[in-house]
């Protein structure tokens, strides 16, 4: 175990990697470089919220290293540790499908890379002031968009998501000017800074950048260093030049796990909402929670974030294509680093091909079937959706309560009262409706007798895949909203909660396993969300 003073800062990519030569903090393009090295900002009043104890254990830190006054100053911007090399990073990105030119961390500073017993972890905070990448932003956060980072980090690394996480939440007793829905109305909101933890927060916007300024060279000295720092597995035995093929076995690899991720959201009703390419990670890890949402209701053409509300390029059901796209955007990037284009065409073609068979895996699982029949079961697959989209139903309920179906060969006559706990309009559930909800669940039963596992089997499976527990867009708002009135219980029993989304918890479920209420339908924080935070 450490202490905070006793972390150990390797700071492989600043140590490694051009550097901005320009050390004034203001705004600028930045050219041949990787990196800006930059302070946090300093605030008046720092105080923890609240913190993850398994990322303070990932970091060796034992509970008392976040109890401490320091933790509150480090974590909230005011102090450095010795070895901290703190800077922003330079990178890119086509944002809604337009190359936008240069981003950066226009408010995320990297505070040093940690050596931990298990590996490396790069400490950042989101929200600690301008960079020379804000453009024309302050580079801070607002509490509530802090709040929604750091709960759906955490959630989502429980639910087996594979995703940034989260070490901190602190308030710094300072105000930030919003204008949530960009109609004119700004207000003043508490801020806060968010320390995320990730091997590496390198997007595929740190390529794209130095491809569209035509700097090869700056490209090739970030791709080998991503190759040697997070894919040594892809390392040939010999030291020297990295060959035309590994950078190739690199791209694939990142399709692979791009794949998995997007697998991983369509599993649990997780909607990003800002698929831009800056916000993809190089690990394949979900990376910047802004306006995101989890379905309610499901419905393939969701989206909470307001900003895209017009086109809906990033709605649930097109989270699959659109990655797809962005990593063509990288392949594009990289291509000139490779012999041969043919490779990454491939890997392309490949993860399309990764991701359905992932899908439906993913789906054997979620339905409880021991072995996915592609004769029968795509079509169970894909017909779930379609009956689920007749009338609006709760994704998270109908799937964990599905493994309540008994196992019987007497046909399913109503819906079973598991199921129709999912229903937002009951009154709808007749006709049509009530015929397809009642033909597929008859397919189903069919499908289960005939598949012969044992009921207790099947729901064991069943509820490994099914979280019973999300974080619903009105969970993370109610605790916004009490945080704001200064009371900090909600987002620590949330956190609690959602350490555990697969167990049954029967002291929360009237709570927290239940409908999304009435009054969170058009509550603005709740299923509608803008880019602003
Ligand atoms: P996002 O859509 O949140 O991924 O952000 C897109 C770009 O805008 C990134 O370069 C961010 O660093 C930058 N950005 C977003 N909010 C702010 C802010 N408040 N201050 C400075 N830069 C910001
Ligand atoms: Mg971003």
């Amino acid at each position: 175990m450490k202490t905070l003073e006793s972390l150990e800062f390797s700071n492989r990519f600043s140590r490694e990697l051009p550097a901005d030569h320009n050390s004034a903090n203001s705004r600028r393009q930045v050219h041949y470089a990787c990196y800006s090295r930059v302070s946090p900002t300093p605030v008046s009043a720092p105080s923890v919220v609240s913190w993850s104890r398994e990322v303070a254990a990932d970091l060796d830190l034992p509970p008392e290293e976040c109890e401490r006054p320091l933790f509150a100053e480090l974590f909230g911007g005011n102090r450095l540790l010795d070895g901290m090399d703190p800077f922003a990073m330079c990178y890119g990105g086509h944002q809604f499908g337009n190359w936008a030119g240069q981003l950066g961390d226009g408010r995320a500073i990297n505070l040093g890379e940690v050596r931990t017993s298990t590996g490396y972890q790069t400490l950042q905070l989101k929200g600690a002031g301008p960079t020379p990448y804000s453009r024309t932003a302050d580079g801070l956060a607002v509490l509530r968009s802090s709040v929604r980072e750091y709960l759906c980090s955490e959630a989502m690394h429980h639910l087996g998501v594979p995703t940034t996480r989260a070490l901190s939440l602190v308030l710094t007793g300072e105000k930030v000017r919003r204008d949530m829905f960009y109609d004119g109305n700004p207000q003043w909101e508490p801020g806060a800074v968010v320390c995320r933890v990730a091997p590496s927060f390198t997007r595929f916007g740190n390529f794209q950048i130095f491809a569209s300024r035509k700097d090869p060279d700056t490209l090739k000295q970030l791709v080998e260093f991503t190759i040697r720092s997070d894919f040594p597995h892809l390392l040939p035995a010999h030291d020297g030049p990295l060959p035309s093929e590994i950078v190739t076995a690199w791209f694939d690899e990142v399709c692979q796990r791009t794949a998995a991720m997007i697998v991983h959201w369509q599993r649990v009703g997780f909607v990003h909402g800002v698929m831009n390419t800056d916000n993809m990670s190089i690990l394949g890890l979900t990376i910047d929670y802004g306006p995101y949402g989890w379905l309610e209701g499901f419905d393939r053409g969701w989206t909470p974030n307001t900003t895209d509300a017009q086109g809906r390029r990033y709605r649930f059901g097109n989270q699959p294509v659109v990655a797809h796209w962005n990593l063509y955007q990288l392949a594009n990037a990289i291509v000139q680093m490779t012999e041969d284009p043919k490779p990454l065409e491939q890997s392309l073609e490949e993860y399309a091909n990764s991701f359905n068979r992932g899908f439906y895996e993913m789906m054997t699982q979620k339905l409880g079937l021991s072995k996915f029949q592609p004769d029968g079961d795509q079509d169970l697959v894909d017909d779930v959706f379609d009956v689920l989209s007749t009338t609006e139903t709760d994704m998270t309920i109908f799937f964990r309560n599905l493994a309540q179906l008994p196992h019987t060969s007497d046909p399913v006559n109503d819906l079973p009262a598991c199921l129709s706990d999912a229903l937002y309009v009951p009154e709808e559930f007749t006709g049509d409706v009530r015929e397809a909800f009642l033909d597929w669940l008859n397919r189903y039963r069919l499908r289960i007798v005939d598949d012969g596992l044992s009921a207790d089997e099947r729901s064991a499976m069943m509820n490994a895949a099914n979280p019973k527990y999300v974080l619903r867009n009105y969970m993370a708002q109610v605790a916004i909203d009490q945080l704001e009135e200064g009371r900090a219980d909600e987002v620590n029993r949330l956190l609690e909660l959602l350490r555990h989304p697969y167990d049954e918890q029967p002291e929360h479920e009237q709570q927290y396993f239940a409908r999304r209420p009435e009054w969170a339908r058009e509550r603005a924080g709740c299923s509608m969300l803008s880019c602003s935070s």
